[in-house]
């Protein structure tokens, strides 16, 4: 299918930010870059603090006719992300085996850059689109927490940080808790009087045992994923932690799961007389959008213009796409192309990264009541 898209453009925009290192909260140089362009292209360009770091919001002002839409995707890598080097080999772009790629979430930006680019260049009618830059997503989906959307006018958000093949459209995520049980035992000599102590680490481990652990159901999950606790094998363990998430898409039975862990590990604790301490954040909200919503027939409309098939997709995890929705922003979370996120092999298709700026595009034309 025909394209607007200028490929050499996208390419060497993507590479230019590939090489930026850009670690959460040290987004600085992916913002520069963001707002030199901005200013380049003549678009309001706003950078709104957020701790050490800020979001980036672009907007473009157009026809009142138009539904108004917002494109996101962050600006923060996970690492080894310092001193990037892409190499271009049969039309990928990877990195040259020793960090990371940055395609999560860089074919998104490079993406959105052209996209502007284009609607100035070919002065293609639009409505009022904004393109939000987010930070420290990687560590805690911080920057969208961090954001007040109250400045935006969109009706409905696009993002894209998804991997995979170009026409994935997530319309469900899961909520997500996590949890830290700490236990205060008793300290005794472990040779001389262990009967004077309560082991920490043994009424934790029962714990462990005793709550619902790996998959409950379809849509459920506990994981135990950090122990700590004792300090040495002479000592009868004073102190003993465990940190555990639980998913679930039903936010009734993540809250159940919830509390039937709090309880199970309060009446062990109580049967051997430790003390106990429960810390639990519900570190995000899950979303469902049906099927037929306009924000997903709007991309699959778009999709199918630009002769892609869209695939719709629910997910195990968490983005920004779940902090919008929580605010009362319906979102979908679409592919960026990026594969083999999060490692040394990470890919992108260029292709997917020409499919990603045709799709803003053409989101951008079907946003229509
Ligand atoms: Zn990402």
């Amino acid at each position: 299918m025909k394209t607007l898209v200028n490929q050499e453009r996208l390419v060497s925009t993507f590479i230019d930010l590939a090489k930026i290192a850009s670690p959460s909260w040290e987004e600085k140089g992916v913002i520069d870059y963001i707002k030199q362009k901005a200013d380049a292209l003549g678009v309001e360009c706003v950078l709104y603090p957020c701790n050490n770091s800020y979001n980036v919001l672009i907007r473009v002002t157009g026809d009142e006719s138009y539904i108004p839409v917002l494109f996101s995707c962050h600006m923060d890598t996970v690492t080894p992300c310092e001193n990037i080097q892409p190499v271009i080999k049969d039309n990928k772009i990877f990195s040259d085996g020793k960090t990371i790629l940055g395609a999560d979430d860089k074919s998104a930006i490079a993406a959105f850059l052209e996209a502007i680019e284009l609607l100035k260049e070919h002065a293609l009618p639009h409505g009022h689109i904004e393109f939000l830059f987010t930070c420290a997503e990687e560590v805690g989906l911080f920057g969208a927490k961090g954001f007040d959307l109250s400045v935006v006018k969109a009706q409905y958000a696009f993002v894209f940080d998804s991997d995979g093949p170009v026409g994935k459209i997530i319309v469900a995520a899961p909520y997500h808790i996590s949890m830290k049980i700490f236990i205060k035992g008793k300290a005794a000599h472990a040779g001389m009087e262990p009967e004077k102590g309560i082991s920490a680490i043994r009424v934790l481990s029962e714990i462990i045992t005793a709550i619902p652990h790996g998959r409950l159901d379809s849509e459920t999950t506990v994981n135990v994923g950090i122990v700590k606790g004792g300090r040495a094998t002479n000592i009868v363990a004073e102190e003993a932690e465990c940190t555990l998430e639980t998913r679930s898409k039903q936010k009734a039975r993540v809250l159940s799961v919830k509390r039937e862990i709090e309880r199970t590990a309060k009446v062990i604790a109580r049967k051997h007389k430790a003390k106990i301490k429960i810390e639990s954040t519900m570190d995000y909200e899950g979303y469902a959008i049906r099927e037929n919503h306009p924000i997903v027939l709007i991309a699959s409309q778009a999709l199918k213009s630009i002769g892609i098939n869209s695939a719709l997709a629910v997910s195990g995890g968490g983005s920004d796409t779940n902090i919008f929705n929580a605010h009362g922003m319906k979102a979908i979370n679409l592919s960026s192309g990026m594969r083999q996120v999060h490692t040394t092999k990470e890919y992108v298709l260029i292709q997917d990264l020409v499919n990603v700026a045709s799709l803003v595009l053409s989101i951008i034309q079907h946003a229509k009541h």
